[in-house]
């Protein structure tokens, strides 16, 4: 009698299995086909960090407030003129804390929506965005009134953060 009760229950224990299995099978997929589909992005996503050294003003106000030291920069000229002549951001140190993106007077340095990043070398993690601008890594569009000859003078008034990501 008793192996007839484990019989019976087993059945009954794969009926109820195959019901929730069942089930799932009429619940919309939440699963994305990822690389072809991808989910949207947060406007504050924090992909990489990036600096459009062709505004950035080598202020080293990014490179003092940097809790790990991973910036590294150089500039050249004076006054209106000076712009950075080697810009360097190490990605191994990098926490993503965005301290630097606060600080920076120009928002040339930002967060990029960009996350499909891929190292086969540590070295390729320190770039210099001098000899290697933006894009490729997650370039945003700038918009046409950020050609400014001092884009200092932008931070007065006028906000230049809004660029899309790419
Ligand atoms: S995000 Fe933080 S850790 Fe990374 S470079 Fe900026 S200040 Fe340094
Ligand atoms: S704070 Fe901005 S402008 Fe100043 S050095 Fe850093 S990236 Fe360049």
């Amino acid at each position: 009698m008793a192996i007839i009760n484990d019989i019976l229950q087993g059945f009954l224990t794969t009926v109820k299995g195959m019901i929730v299995t069942g089930k799932e099978c009429f619940v919309p997929a939440v699963t994305v086909q990822y690389p072809t589909e991808k989910r949207p992005i947060p406007e504050r996503f924090r992909g990489m960090l990036v600096n459009d050294a062709s505004i950035c003003i080598a202020c080293d106000k990014c490179v003092r407030i940097c809790p790990v030291n991973c910036l590294y920069c150089e500039g050249e000229g004076k006054g209106k003129a000076r712009r950075a002549s080697v810009f360097t951001i190490d990605y191994v140190k990098c926490c993503w804390c965005a301290l630097c993106v606060e600080v920076c007077p120009v928002d040339s340095l930002y967060m990029s929506h960009d996350y499909e990043t891929v190292f086969t070398d540590r070295s390729q993690m320190i770039r210099d965005f001098c000899q290697d601008p933006i894009p490729p890594i997650g370039g945003r569009q700038k918009p046409a009134e950020e050609s400014s000859d001092n884009p200092a003078e932008k931070k007065e008034g006028e906000s230049n953060s809004g660029r899309a990501a790419a």
